[in-house]
């Protein structure tokens, strides 16, 4: 996950949100919290609203203070000069990019934004009026909502935090994120939730394993790039992912030569 930076979809402040929100997109409002929804996907899944506010419920509304929006996408924003550098060092290795916090600044307001082929790919269509997408939004808002913390509190956890490379920022927030999962998982539609997703995971496992027996190595790729969505701790299958890229690109190679 990606973030901290400021960037490029912007929501005006404000009073202008709410026009911004009718106007162009599908926008939900969330009374607790107060946050929009904003939808700007041109195809989103059945239900995805619905679980991204599922979502927020989940979050210590303190700790949303501030956050004005979550806005879904589907189509990343081109890479520009004046994009952060993670943003553009990510775009340029073709890595995935599920989401990343917009802070406040003079003229705009903080919210999230999440890039949902990339979160959604891993899920069945059948399981998406369950926990399991649930609990895999929940991880990338909860890491982006830590952002937050950092950005306006000063800390994530504690007050004698201090910083001073951005991978431990980005450790405190992903242990932010597990935290949540932990508390979510103790509700059993939420474990059963999570013992979804590995069995899913491990179906796709060994689909991608009987496509790269039969070499059809972009096929085998495509299995294990959605298990690594699922489960980001499945080192197998981002092993097994980038050797059937290399594969697929041998054969590439191969089928370019001119015959002799
Ligand atoms: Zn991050």
């Amino acid at each position: 996950m990606e973030c901290s930076e400021p960037f490029l979809f912007k929501v005006p402040c404000e009073s202008s949100i709410i026009v911004l929100s009718l106007d162009i997109v599908r926008g939900l409002f969330l009374p607790s919290q107060k946050i929009q929804v904003l939808n700007k996907c041109k195809k989103l899944p059945r239900g995805a609203v619905w679980q991204v506010r599922r979502c927020l419920r989940w979050i210590d509304p303190n700790h949303l203070e501030g956050i004005q929006y979550v806005e879904l996408i589907d189509k990343l924003p081109n890479v520009k000069e004046k994009s952060p550098d993670w943003y553009k060092e990510v775009r340029e290795k073709e890595r995935g990019i599920y989401g990343w916090y917009n802070e406040q600044t003079e003229t705009d307001c903080a919210g999230i934004v999440l890039h949902m082929p990339d979160l959604c790919n891993g899920i069945p269509r059948f399981l998406w009026w369950t926990t399991v997408p649930t609990l895999l939004i929940a991880k990338v808002l909860a890491h982006e909502v830590a952002h937050h913390l950092q950005f306006t509190r000063g800390y994530i956890f504690s007050r004698n935090e201090n910083f001073k490379r951005d991978w431990q920022e980005e450790a405190a927030a992903d242990r932010y994120a597990f935290e949540l999962i932990t508390r979510m998982r103790k509700n059993w539609s939420y474990w059963l939730g999570h013992e979804a997703i590995l069995v899913t995971a491990d179906t796709y496992y060994r689909l991608g394993v009987n496509r790269w027996k039969e070499k059809n190595y972009a096929k085998a790729a495509s299995y294990w790039d959605k298990v690594m969505r699922l489960d980001s701790d499945h080192t197998y299958a981002a092993h097994w992912y980038w050797r059937a890229l290399d594969m697929l690109e041998s054969d590439q190679g191969r089928s370019r030569k001119p015959d002799r």
